[in-house]
């Protein structure tokens, strides 16, 4: 607590000598360790006036320190107040979006890159915010996963998915299947596989008609039994593919410990593609290491017929992008497919 501040540029010194002197070594029993500080700052009267107000703005001051890569400070401000109340409201309401049915599923072909067939479909979650109108999963999904609200929300998913898969192959009468994203925290928090083979049989669904798609980070993660999980979506048909390949971790030995079948090269791969580029270097080598391991491999995010072309010729075995279809509702879906 800095009292009768008349400068408030004296905050500036003190948190600066504040994380400066934290960041020299301290001598713990002749060994050298290091700390660092992280600093929240928030100012009375300006920003509120009562001490519980004051602390918790200090608080979210600090984790926009943290975030911002530690050992420093940040003020607290008005639109980070704002930010912190929209995701307890958004929070409060994912709580009742289920059962008012908020939620749709979105379905974005994906094509053989060799013939232009969709072989298969992702589904894509919406959430239909009756106030706010379309709310994106890059804002609800994290809120979902800190809750613990995504175990149901995933299970939904699924359901809703095969469901789905159902109709269409009805309809087209050959196979498509439907990827479905799970969130690292269906793996830990539950093991409701069982339940979802039990649904499959009940809607006459092979397991083959749906992939799973996981995360690098999981199969990082010792303990869950997440090997003995995947097995187990294996022995129902399923199949197993890697996402946002490439951007998560350096260690490739989980590709050879995980039964897997796909590999989803990241976007950010894709949006640079172009003849000679270093993008170009990194997916040829990725579809070369994979079709030795015996995966196949999806490029995200194609949007140009060039990026197409240059997947294709590196060998490249599906394709996903705004080239061939933005994700869309499964009525619209369908009318590609015929
Ligand atoms: P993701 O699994 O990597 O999904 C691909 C995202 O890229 C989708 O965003 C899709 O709309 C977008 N996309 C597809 N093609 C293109 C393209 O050509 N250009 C660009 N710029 N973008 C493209 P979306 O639908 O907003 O989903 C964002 C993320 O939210 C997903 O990333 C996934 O991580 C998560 N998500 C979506 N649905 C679910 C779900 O049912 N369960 C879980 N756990 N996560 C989900
Ligand atoms: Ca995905
Ligand atoms: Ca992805």
């Amino acid at each position: 607590i800095l009292s009768e501040l008349d400068d408030l540029a004296n905050i500036e010194r003190v948190a600066s000598a504040i994380t400066e002197v934290l960041r020299l070594p301290f001598n713990l029993a002749n060994e050298l360790a290091y700390v660092s500080a992280s600093l929240g700052i928030t100012i009375y009267p300006d920003d509120t006036t009562d001490t519980d107000s004051l602390i918790r703005n200090a608080d979210q001051a600090m984790y926009l320190a943290k975030d911002s890569g530690r050992n420093r400070f940040s003020y607290f401000t008005k639109s980070m107040q704002e930010k912190a109340l929209y995701r307890q409201h958004l929070l409060n309401d994912l709580h009742f979006a289920l059962e008012e049915q908020q939620f749709e599923l979105y379905y974005q072909p994906i094509v053989d890159l060799s013939t232009g067939e969709i072989i298969k479909a992702e589904a894509l979650i919406r959430w239909h915010h009756p106030v706010r109108g379309l709310v994106s999963p890059v804002e609800f999904i994290p809120l979902a996963e800190e809750s613990g609200i995504i175990v149901e929300i995933g299970n939904w998913v699924f359901k809703e998915a095969a469901r789905q898969a159902v109709l269409y192959q009805q309809k087209i009468a050959r196979p498509l299947q439907i990827s479905i994203n799970k969130s690292p925290i269906q793996f830990h928090m539950a093991s409701d596989h069982i339940d979802w083979s039990e649904y499959l049989e009940e809607i006459n669904l092979s397991g083959e008609s749906i992939v799973i798609e996981i995360t690098e980070g999981l199969l990082m993660n010792k303990g869950s039994h997440i090997d003995q999980q995947l097995v187990a979506f294996h022995k129902l048909g399923m199949q197993i593919a890697v996402d946002d390949f490439g951007t998560g971790y350096s260690s490739l030995s989980y590709l050879s410990k995980f039964d897997i079948d796909y590999l989803k090269i990241d976007q950010s791969f894709v949006q640079n593609l172009t003849a000679s580029s270093d993008e170009l270097s990194l997916c040829e080598a990725i579809i070369v290491m994979a079709h030795k391991l015996g995966l196949k491999v999806i490029a995200e995010g194609i949007e140009t017929e060039q990026q197409k072309q240059l997947l294709n010729n590196a060998g490249c075995d599906f394709g996903q992008g705004y080239l061939f279809a933005k994700p869309l509702p499964a009525k619209e879906f369908e009318k590609l497919l015929i």
